[in-house]
């Protein structure tokens, strides 16, 4: 059975993952929750193999303790992510909450996959999926605003590719969901979280032939023309 870590998976697109990954797909998951009451409490509405794990991706010793329990990993969604900039300017920084938004979106990742690659790496089908956005595509920067959601997702898009050329055999790839309605997308987000999930549980789920350090967009607009999964991938 294909075990699945999913990181923030108490809310939103991470919830949904999980949900369907267990559901539809038959994974066993371990969803991912800074609370773990909660995760419990979420992972008790779902149907198949869900088990709650206690993750905060700033918390090393919450890495750690997980990684050294799990015997045996599969699949990695980073999926946790915050956007705590607002409209501020870049140069006008509010410190805390740049080095809050790459703590959770940037280091987190980065250490929680450096934590489970051992475990990825004795897995006859390894997938990485990091949850990004197109906001860390340099070629769409047309306004001020969010930068240091910004870079945190440039900086995942380049984890991304480096991960690819240092882990052979392990497809990564980084998926936007396009906007989507959840906490962190609002209720006016044009994708709902069904429409959101689609291209993350592909790249989870991709045979051993699919693509690896790629970048994909699943908007409404690039899955509208799209008539395959792999048609919505662009340049970084
Ligand atoms: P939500 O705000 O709905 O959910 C965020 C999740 O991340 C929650 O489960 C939260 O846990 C978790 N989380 C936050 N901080 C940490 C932490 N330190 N450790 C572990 N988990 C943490 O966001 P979305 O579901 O919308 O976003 C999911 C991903 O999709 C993010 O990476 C986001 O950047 C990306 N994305 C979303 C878009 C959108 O339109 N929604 C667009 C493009 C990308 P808790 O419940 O404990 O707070």
């Amino acid at each position: 059975m294909t075990v699945t870590m999913i990181t923030g998976g108490t809310r939103g697109i991470g919830r949904e993952v999980a949900r369907q990954l267990a559901e539809v797909h038959g994974h066993r998951v371990l969803l991912g929750a800074r609370d773990l009451r909660r995760g419990r409490a979420v992972a008790a509405g779902m149907r198949g193999r869900v088990e709650a794990v206690e993750l905060d991706v700033t918390n090393p010793a919450t890495i750690d303790a997980l990684a050294a329990r799990l015997d045996g990993l599969d699949v990695l969604v980073n999926n946790a992510g915050v956007q705590l900039d607002g409209e501020v300017p870049s140069t006008e920084p509010d410190w805390a909450a740049i080095g809050g938004t790459l703590e959770v979106n940037l280091l987190g990742p980065w250490r929680v996959t450096a934590a489970v690659v051992p475990l990825l790496r004795r897995s006859p089908h390894p997938r990485i999926v990091n949850v990004s956005s197109s906001s860390g595509l340099t070629r769409l920067v047309n306004e001020s605003g969010d930068a240091s959601y910004c870079v945190s997702k440039a900086g995942l898009n380049m984890l991304t590719k480096i991960w690819s050329v240092e882990l052979p055999g392990v497809l990564v790839n980084a998926a936007c969901p396009g906007w989507v309605q959840t906490d962190m997308g609002g209720p006016d987000a044009p994708r709902t979280l069904a429409e959101g999930v689609q291209g993350i549980l592909w790249l989870a789920t991709l045979p051993d032939d699919g693509p690896t350090g790629r970048f994909y967009r699943f908007g409404t607009q690039a899955m509208r023309h799209a008539t395959a999964m792999a048609e919505a991938e662009v340049p970084y």
